[in-house]
């Protein structure tokens, strides 16, 4: 047999382009990320692996404000921390309700779904979020055991208010899943003060790790359900009574770790746990806050309200007779920087501009500022 050499194509070595990524994730990796990522590798049941395993818990649950024995990262991207979320926590038949104001609460009634649950929809437009009356009425109604909300919806800039949530879900003996994917390490956020759960999360938004963790959190009432089913989670990947046992303290293999993926996000904990939660929040707030006073210089507005408006994701309301793509195509050809445009209801509304993690920064803000204005103008 000839070997074909169809396929065999000629390729340069790669050479990725200088882009600031301030759309609604990936953001840039920190340095010190990327170098941790490069480092030799172990075996994943090796000693200092296995010190690392340990290590990347603790700082887990410093970013998430939890005690949870269970705080650990999923290999995959946030998505399959939302999967896993779901699929430990739902059994066939269990009446889940959603929050439904964007993308990723549509994902999550996508997810329930094919997990045999009943869904219910809470609705609202796009850029608003839930307040504890809605929730009590939709959940009078629908009688959940488990409610999923999101509290950073990346695709309007709504931030979800949790406080009081969790004494909801007490009354209606309900589990709480909250997904914290761009809020992590960005957005104020207590898991156990708030009463959380089942949490995830995704690497590359707020923690400014490239993509491919996804953290996951469960407390003790998700535990204790995930004990009690009568049928074993249909997902033998994500099944974290299994993959518990690998980050737990038996380490019994389940699958082999992304080894260097684990070393670059306890790099980005540790820069969290370095710099401390309460002034990494101050400084999203700051840098987000010279955002959106200079948006309003210009003349541009937020399509949310300040008192749920994310610092981490803002959507900016494309003034009339611009066009919204033109705009992001000319903000990569010309400046390298990246930006989104709107999803679902806000598609070419909108322009999606995350300053996340590493890129909340005062001369990232006046570089987007400046090129926007000059822009916009042309
Ligand atoms: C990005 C994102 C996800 C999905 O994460 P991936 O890493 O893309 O799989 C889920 N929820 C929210 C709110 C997100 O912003």
């Amino acid at each position: 047999m000839a070997v074909s050499e169809t396929h065999r194509i000629q390729t340069k070595d790669l050479d990725t382009p200088p882009r600031l990524l301030l759309g609604p994730g990936p953001s840039n990796a920190h340095p010190r990320v990327l170098r941790a990522l490069s480092n030799r590798q172990v075996g994943h049941l090796d000693p200092t692996f296995i010190d690392l395993m340990n290590e990347v818990q603790e700082l887990l649950r410093y970013a998430w404000q939890t005690d949870n024995k269970v705080a650990i990262p999923v290999s995959g991207t946030g998505s399959a921390a939302m999967e896993a979320a779901i699929a430990n926590t739902v059994e066939p038949g269990d009446h889940v309700l959603v929050g439904c104001n964007g993308y990723f609460g549509e994902r999550m009634v996508d997810m329930a779904s094919r997990y045999g649950a009943q869904v219910h929809r809470m609705d609202k437009p796009w850029g608003e979020s839930f307040d504890l009356a809605e929730i009590r009425t939709a959940m009078e109604a629908a009688r959940p055991a488990v409610l999923g909300l999101i509290h950073a919806e990346t695709s309007t800039g709504a931030r979800q208010p949790l406080e009081g949530v969790a004494e909801l879900c007490a009354e209606f003996d309900c589990l709480l899943i909250v997904d914290t994917v761009t809020s992590l390490g960005g957005v104020p956020l207590f898991i156990d003060e708030w009463g959380i759960d089942v949490a995830y999360s995704g690497t590359q938004k707020c923690l400014s790790c490239p993509p491919g963790i996804g953290p996951l959190t469960l407390g003790p009432r998700a535990l204790d359900k995930l004990e009690r089913r009568s049928t074993p989670v249909p997902n033998w990947y994500l099944d974290m009574s299994l993959v518990g046992k690998y980050w737990g303290s038996q380490r019994t293999y389940h699958h082999t770790a992304p080894i260097n993926m684990n070393y670059g996000f306890r790099e980005a904990l540790r820069l969290v746990a370095e710099e401390g939660l309460e002034q990494r929040w101050d400084r999203h707030a700051a840098n987000a806050q010279l955002f959106w006073d200079g948006l309003e210089n210009m003349g541009l507005s937020c399509h949310v309200d300040a008192s749920i408006r994310l610092p981490s994701l803002t959507t900016v309301r494309v003034p009339e007779g611009v066009d919204a793509g033109a705009v992001a195509r000319h903000l990569l050809n010309t400046y390298n920087i990246e930006i989104a445009g709107g999803l679902g209801q806000l598609a070419g509304k909108v322009w999606r501009i995350g300053l996340m993690g590493f890129n909340s920064r005062p001369e990232n803000v006046r570089l987007l500022l400046s090129a926007l204005q000059e822009t916009i103008q042309k």
